[in-house]
């Protein structure tokens, strides 16, 4: 299959990570999920510990989830007018995260940090976005630019394809420094536009923020007349009931969403302050739009899941995610491998260092090639973890006790393979 994708793809697939290019090998084709569990095109079974990057968190193939989708395909696949479907995510958004005001759908999370960017741009008329090196924010090209060290360095382009003039307003700064954020806005005065941050970094790894970073980044946006962006595409309605900002409590300007929110399927959001939102179209000047925006089978799916997001179904999600993480560092511990265990909520990673990791510099201080050959060990055991050693690993409600224990079954080879690994 991937002889076959590899010619009429580019690399064989539809989206980078999936190519195994960081581990090397040949990437699992699945054919079907199942509760915590995913199998091949070789019927090989797999205990599933990335949930498609995060909104399979119910598990696959869900029946509440899957009933409300057949239901809504019944009544048709998408009608380009307004819905109740996309009225009902949009409320249900609302009532869970209270800095949302209003909030507009879209197909991806890529696509709602790009809007909510553009929004930030013309509530303020300013032109400069400040991200953190090691955030991903989705494939939108002013948040590409992820290179750059030291104060306030101007984003150089991550990829050819982004222009140094897009990239230009793209200030780049190291994760977890207050510091570095203070001098940006005093290099920059009345530039910037706002501040995006993932609201608990999951794309370097996971790498929480620092206590009061949020709290600072938002006073910082106050005091300059910026917005504070919190892209909750992977935290949000996973980390808690409402996300990050049910951890923290930080009040964001704006917020992004994607992921949980779609069951499965393509639905994401952005939203926030309702003076913020009322500039956006066809309420106010900033135009943004699309063809399958609020799908009414994406939000059904979406619907679905978010309603089955209860306090025990968090609680359930903790739990699961604290058992693997004591698992997972027990074995590397009894193998000698240096290692740190990072966690955000449920959502966790291991870095092969026992340094402490509170940036991107740090994650990439970590013994790579150690990762990898878990990776393979865990893999051949029937495991399926992220094909990278800077992706956050996701549980669902639907890892019970024997998914845990094969886990369990396949963590002492995998510790030995990492201590046994070379550079
Ligand atoms: N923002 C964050 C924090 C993400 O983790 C991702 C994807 O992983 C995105 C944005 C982009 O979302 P999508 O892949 O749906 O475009």
């Amino acid at each position: 299959m991937f002889d076959r994708a590899s010619v009429v793809t580019p690399g064989g697939v539809n989206s980078p990570v999936r190519a195994f290019r960081a581990v090397g090998g040949t990437p699992r084709f699945m054919v079907s999920g199942t509760g915590p569990y995913l199998t091949d095109a070789d019927g090989r079974e797999y205990v599933d510990l990335v949930c498609s990057w995060g909104p399979m968190i119910l598990g696959h193939s869900h029946p509440e989830v899957v009933a409300a989708v057949q239901e809504a395909v019944t009544r048709g696949t998408s009608f380009g007018t307004p819905g109740e479907g996309e009225v009902a995510l949009a409320e249900e958004i609302v009532a869970r995260i209270e800095p949302v005001e209003q909030v507009r759908l879209v197909s991806s999370g890529t696509e709602a940090t790009m809007s909510a960017i553009r929004l930030a741009r013309g509530f303020t008329g300013r032109a400069k976005v400040v991200k953190f090196a090691g955030c991903y924010h989705g494939h939108v090209d002013a948040l590409l630019a992820a290179a750059g060290s030291g104060l306030a360095t101007f984003g150089l382009p991550d990829t050819p394809g982004v222009t140094g003039a897009t990239a230009g307003d793209t200030v780049v700064l190291p994760y977890n420094d207050l510091d570095a954020v203070r001098a940006a806005f005093a290099a920059h005065p009345g530039e910037i536009a706002c501040v995006i941050t993932e609201a608990s970094p999951g794309n370097m790894g996971v790498v929480p923020p620092a206590d009061g970073f949020n709290a600072g980044l938002k006073e910082l946006c106050a005091a300059h007349g910026a917005l504070y962006i919190s892209d909750e595409v992977m935290t949000g309605f996973r980390t808690s009931k409402a996300g990050w900002y049910g951890v923290d409590g930080v009040r964001p300007d704006l917020m992004t969403f994607g992921k949980v929110m779609g069951g499965g399927f393509p639905a994401a959001a952005f939203g926030g302050r309702g003076d913020v939102m009322a500039h956006l179209a066809p309420a106010g000047p900033v135009y943004q739009a699309g063809t399958l925006s609020g799908n009414p089978v994406a939000t059904a799916a979406g619907l679905a899941q978010l309603r089955l997001l209860d306090d025990a179904a968090y609680a359930k999600l903790d739990a699961v995610s604290a058992e693997l993480r004591t698992l997972v560092g027990d074995a590397l511990a009894k193998e000698g491998v240096a290692h740190t265990v990072s966690a955000a909520s449920n959502m966790f990673s291991v870095f092969f260092t026992d340094r402490p990791v509170r940036n991107y510099d740090d994650a990439k201080q970590q013994d790579v090639f150690r990762f990898t050959a878990f990776f393979h060990a865990m893999l051949a055991r029937g495991v399926y973890l992220p094909p990278s050693a800077f992706e956050s690993w996701f549980v669902s409600t639907a890892h019970d006790e024997r998914a845990v224990e094969r886990i369990a079954a396949a963590l002492p080879a995998a510790a030995r393979a990492a201590a046994e690994a070379t550079a």
